[in-house]
């Protein structure tokens, strides 16, 4: 982030009293951290009130990250009150915070703070950053252009973001800035081990039961390349796991050797399967993604399918074989 941006998102923020700090829906770990992150400075260094509120609720593994209980859901604001500004993390457009739109007045001042490829620059003020392998770092760069105290708590929820959105450092994205920023925030306090623990080692037996069922019926194809996982809603209610818990299930795909992509699709409803997606290498899982309407980043992206959960299987597969034939023609040029 350079100074500029950082100034202008203070100079947008200096008249703001009481701020909303939104992200998209169904957080998960970098725009948890960022929203908390953020919430401790404007709330303990700058002595000024925010509310954080999310399309979708806190999954479990990250209720050690919210001890205040913090982070609320669209559902559990009744009555709008008076914000004079919103401060959005990771989105690429204004309609992913899905139902919190409605409490953004037409004329608030809108802070965009994003790290995907593409951005709708639906803010009143844009700051992005492709190369940053989370979000949490451009916070990170923004509170320190500010000369803010990155105190303990604000080191662990960043870290979080930048652990979590690296898929533990293993995307394409981790930089050595990104290790550069994570040994800084553990010298303010971030404890690795504690937050791993937490987020990657605290299934619920009937989670892990769900995953051994998930695992079970993994689709491997394409000579090996590409691994599907499905989950039906019987399936879900079964082991009694709710939606919000399955964030990682995903990169499980990735742990069989000479895997590339890998998928998870979740049935939503008789016409409607949601598919998170990953890849290893440079291969560009958004592309697959953006031909069903959604996006993402290169290594992980994620998409809605308007058909019921086979028909979603085969058109997926397609669409995989499709973008990665492309793929190979381009790099033969
Ligand atoms: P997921 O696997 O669903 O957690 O998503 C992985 C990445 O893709 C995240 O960076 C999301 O912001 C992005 N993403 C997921 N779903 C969509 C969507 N429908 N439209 C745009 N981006 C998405
Ligand atoms: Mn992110």
């Amino acid at each position: 982030m350079r100074k500029t941006d950082a100034s202008r998102i203070a100079e947008l923020l200096r008249p703001a009293s009481r701020i909303l700090i939104t992200a998209h829906r169904d957080p998960d770990g970098d725009s948890l951290g960022c929203q908390l992150a953020f919430h401790e400075y404007w709330t303990s260094q700058k002595k000024r009130t925010a509310d954080i509120v999310n399309h979708g609720s806190l999954p479990r593994k990250y209720r050690f990250l919210d001890p205040k209980g913090l982070v609320r859901t669209r559902g559990q604001i009744k009555r709008r009150k008076h914000w004079d500004a919103v401060v959005v993390f990771e989105c690429s457009s204004l309609d992913r915070i899905g139902s919190v739109q409605s409490l953004v007045p037409d004329a608030i001042p809108v802070v965009n703070i994003d790290h995907h490829p593409q951005n709708s620059m639906f803010g009143t003020v844009n700051v992005l950053d492709s190369t940053a392998a989370a979000c949490g770092e451009m916070v990170y760069d923004l509170l320190n252009l500010w000369k803010a105290r990155i105190t303990p708590a604000i080191a662990q929820q960043l870290a979080v973001a930048i652990v979590t959105d690296t898929g533990r450092f293993h995307y394409h994205s981790t930089s050595p800035r990104t290790l550069e920023l994570t040994a800084e925030l553990m010298r303010q306090g971030a404890d690795l081990t504690a937050l791993t623990d937490q987020i990657y080692y605290s299934y619920t037996v009937n989670h892990f039961r769900l995953l051994q069922h998930v695992l079970g019926h993994a689709q491997i194809s394409a000579g090996g390349t590409v691994c599907l996982l499905t989950l039906s809603a019987a399936d879900r209610r079964q082991f009694g796991v709710p939606m919000r818990e399955l964030e990682g299930l995903v990169d499980y795909t990735l742990s069989v050797r000479g895997v590339k992509v890998g998928a998870l699709l979740k049935e939503l409803g008789p016409h409607k399967t949601k598919v998170s997606l990953r890849s290893s290498d440079s291969f560009n899982v958004s592309e697959i993604a953006g031909l069903f309407g959604g996006g993402g980043h290169v290594n992980a992206s994620g998409c809605t399918i308007d058909l019921p959960m086979e028909e979603s299987v085969a058109a997926l597969k397609k669409a995989i074989a499709q973008v990665r034939r492309a793929s190979r023609v381009r790099h033969a040029r």
